[in-house]
């Protein structure tokens, strides 16, 4: 399920890679993406705005 960054609500975070997200639409989109090919999508972490590290 996607969740915020702590202290960033605005920030929306894939829980399977842990990349942010500034919209929840595409948060889902990316954890989706991973759960289902065990890998991130380019296409979607192009629009990452959070990085974890
Ligand atoms: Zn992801």
């Amino acid at each position: 399920m996607v969740r915020t960054l702590q202290g960033r609500p605005d920030i929306f975070l894939c829980e399977e890679c842990g990349l942010g997200y500034a919209d929840e639409a595409t948060a889902r989109e990316c954890e989706a993406f991973c759960k289902t090919h065990n890998a991130c999508s380019i296409e979607i972490t192009r629009a990452a705005v959070y990085r974890p590290r």
